[in-house]
């Protein structure tokens, strides 16, 4: 543990930062585990497009749980070990794809991402100020969420007009 660079942390508890972190960390696998079966079930119009993104945000998920990993170690905690206490612990669950088609697999991947927005942005305002470490950790990792978001609903903006298209109104 980080004896000095912990003591830097002011106004907050170690252990509550660390509570949120696991928190996050099992969010971020569950929502791994989402894009990597999306990606392979998903049917539908302009696969390939949303194949190739549902791809790329697995790998950033679980980036991002090797970074919490990483800061709840330093902290002096320790990461979930038992994958059952995913979803005990987990803010945003897991969306189980239930319809295979590229609009429904994109809709539950979007709440999913507003779902990440709405946790980190609580991150951020926690740990601002407070544990500077934490907070630029958190900040990347809400970047990269809004990233997702938005080419989520990008492509779900361009299938919808293509299928438009296609019907000639
Ligand atoms: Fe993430
Ligand atoms: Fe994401
Ligand atoms: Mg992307």
């Amino acid at each position: 543990m980080a004896r000095v660079g912990n003591s830097i942390i002011k106004g907050i508890e170690t252990k509550e930062v660390i509570n949120l972190l696991n928190r996050a960390y099992a969010d971020e696998w569950l929502a791994y585990y989402q894009y990597y079966i999306e990606e392979k079930v998903v049917k539908g119009i302009m696969k390939d497009a949303a194949i190739a993104e549902l791809q790329e945000h697995a790998a950033d998920e679980l980036r991002h749980a090797d970074m919490l990993a990483q800061r709840i170690l330093q902290l002096g905690g320790t990461p979930i070990l038992n994958p059952k206490e995913w979803f005990v612990h987990s803010n945003c669950g897991y969306e189980e794809p239930k319809n295979f088609d590229i609009l429904a697999i994109l809709e539950d991947a979007i709440k999913g991402e507003q779902c990440a927005i709405r946790t980190y942005s609580e991150l951020v305002e926690f740990t601002r100020n407070k544990d500077i470490v934490t907070y630029d950790i958190v900040s990347q990792i809400l970047a990269d969420e809004v990233e997702h978001e938005e080419d989520l609903v990008a492509l779900q903006e361009d299938i919808q007009e293509f299928i438009k298209q296609i019907r000639g109104n």
